[in-house]
């Protein structure tokens, strides 16, 4: 998944914890590897009811065929 600016990351092997600073990644698989292992998004915790909020991407290179259709 795309790295989106104010996530944060924790290696589960050092505890190491990084935090997005730039809203620039495009990845569609990103993954930021400490001690060989990815690390793990650290869901926030919402304190207040968050709206989920979509985003479009804004451009997709090339789309695979709708994988589910439903
Ligand atoms: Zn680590």
């Amino acid at each position: 998944m795309a790295k989106k600016k104010g996530e944060k990351y924790q290696c589960i092997e050092c505890g190491m914890v990084v935090v997005v600073d730039a809203d620039t990644c495009e990845c569609e698989e990103c993954d930021i590897i400490c001690c060989e292992v990815p690390m793990k998004n650290m869901a926030k915790k919402p304190t207040k009811k968050a709206p989920a909020k979509k985003v479009a991407p804004k451009k997709i290179a090339k789309k695979p065929a709708a994988k589910k259709k439903k």
